[in-house]
């Protein structure tokens, strides 16, 4: 499924099978998981956009081709392909050990082919193995919805109390993560949005209200996963003293103006941009234990306009999931 032009539907085509050139693999996709930043690439939200490009960064599928000199994979193994496709390995930030802010990335369904599609080629040296133990469609929103969120938690500090604003793929993730660790999460979904409320009780939340309410107490942290910027100034008034706020995702509309004194007392600011393997790495090692349930909707690949137009509207709760 094709973006051709921005702002356009996603189109069907047929195109012969991509090959993988020296350090790639080609895996073919069991499952591609649906993310609001698939909607940024659509809507043409995020700077410098390739097209045509197809979508799609949540890939579990199985290898079937390797490249030149790939090392450690094998034919017929399950791997995980995440967003970050590629970094440079030699601009400052790769050297830091935060290739997630690399200066030349390559992004997977943004600025490579992604998993909306029934072959994949990635860099080898992203992708993650998986085990064989839960089914591609469960195990798909773990890598973006999971990975990110999972960082956005790190970020958010030690705080046992931990608001969520938005309570979709991400969140649905990272109040299961934030549970086990013994933490208590707030959820805060549209105004009036009760299903989603009740959606996120059952996952473990001690409250959950409108994103208008303030919490039944001040949060030590909150994590933005919607995109009204007008959340940020009402996320800085439900944290105590010196407690966090952490813009999880890629593309937020402006946020308005607000007084100085939401974000004195050491208040902070953050956010949080991509992944780095390991992160990856450390989420996927320890999701098992953790026991988190994935809440998934399902969509044959040729409806991927239909699942990103659910998404837009909030028509699913958890994550929609792409089966080729
Ligand atoms: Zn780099
Ligand atoms: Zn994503």
């Amino acid at each position: 499924m094709v973006l051709k032009k921005i702002g356009t539907p996603l189109e069907w085509a047929e195109l012969p099978d991509p090959l993988p050139g020296p350090g790639e693999i080609r895996v073919k996709v069991a499952a591609c998981g649906v993310c609001r930043t698939d909607l940024h690439v659509v809507d043409g939200e995020l700077p410098d956009p390739t097209v045509p490009i197809i979508p799609g960064h949540e890939i579990v599928g199985r290898i079937d081709l390797l490249g030149a000199g790939v090392q450690g994979l094998k034919i017929g193994e399950r791997v995980g392909i995440p967003w970050l496709g590629h970094t440079c390995g030699v601009c400052p930030y790769c050297l830091e050990h935060r290739e997630n802010l690399c200066d030349h990335p390559l992004f997977t369904g943004y600025t490579r082919n992604g998993g909306f599609a029934t072959m994949a080629v990635a860099d080898a040296r992203f992708a993650f193995p998986l085990s064989e133990n839960r089914s591609d469609i469960s195990l798909a929103p773990l890598l973006c919805a999971g990975l990110i969120g999972w960082r956005s938690l790190v970020i958010a500090g030690e705080g046992k109390k931990v608001g969520l604003y938005g309570f979709g793929a991400a969140a649905h993730i990272v109040a299961q993560v934030a549970k086990c660790q013994g933490r208590s999460v707030f959820a805060f979904t549209r105004p009036g949005d009760l299903s989603s409320q009740a959606f996120a009780r059952s996952l473990g939340a001690i409250w959950a209200g409108g994103s208008d309410q303030p919490p039944p107490e001040l949060l030590d942290a909150a994590i933005i996963f919607a995109t009204p910027g007008e959340l940020v100034p009402l996320a800085l008034q439900a944290v105590r003293k010196g407690g966090r706020v952490v813009c999880a995702g890629i593309h937020m509309s402006d946020i308005p103006g607000f007084p100085y004194r939401l974000l004195w007392e050491e208040r902070q600011l953050l956010s949080v941009a991509n992944l780095t393997r390991q992160d990856g790495m450390e989420f996927l090692r320890r999701a098992p234990e953790m026991e988190i349930v994935t809440k998934t909707t399902s969509y044959p690949l040729d409806q991927a306009n239909q699942a990103l137009a659910d998404l837009r509207a909030g028509r699913f709760e958890g994550a929609a999931v792409l089966v080729p």
